[in-house]
């Protein structure tokens, strides 16, 4: 996203612009990648030949649960987006795409879940605990009542 400074009003100015998904520069082989574009609501205004540039940015993406492995819709959004850019007087354009973009990866978190509860894969067989019961853990029960049973005796 380019913003051209000389378009700029002392009281500032909005801008809301979509980039493309393709500037995460993720592909499906990486934990989260971009399933729309990039939407920026952003706020610039050049005060003393800095100019600032804050405001939201975000972005729905595919992740990969960190427990089941599960691809799950989220949004990675960062409210809190700020950046300044000093001695600007004479540039015509800055360009803040990278920025965003590190924003966004910044925004990203280091262990996706599916859901908070979600049960993982079965350490034995290595399918989803979330569906159908893989039928390991009966006989593991199984082996716990008849542990407990001997205990008892
Ligand atoms: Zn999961
Ligand atoms: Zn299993």
């Amino acid at each position: 996203m380019i913003i051209n400074v000389a378009h700029i009003p002392e009281s500032g100015r909005k801008f809301h612009e979509e980039e493309p998904g393709e500037i995460l520069g993720l592909s499906e082989a990486d934990e989260f990648y971009a399933a729309g574009p990039v939407s920026c609501d952003l706020y610039a205004q050049v005060v003393d030949e800095t100019l600032i540039v804050r405001g939201t940015v975000s972005v729905p993406l595919k992740a990969h649960c960190a427990r089941c492995t599960q691809i799950f819709s989220t949004t990675a959004t960062d409210s809190g987006f700020l950046r300044d850019f000093s001695g600007i007087q004479g540039t015509e354009e800055v360009d803040v795409t990278e920025d965003i973009r590190e924003a966004i990866l910044l925004s990203l978190p280091h262990f996706p879940l599916c859901d908070e509860g979600c049960k993982g894969l079965c350490p034995q067989c290595g399918k989803s605990l979330n569906g159908e019961p893989c039928g390991c853990g009966k006989i593991e029960k199984g082996v716990a009542w008849s542990a407990l049973n001997s205990l008892k005796l």
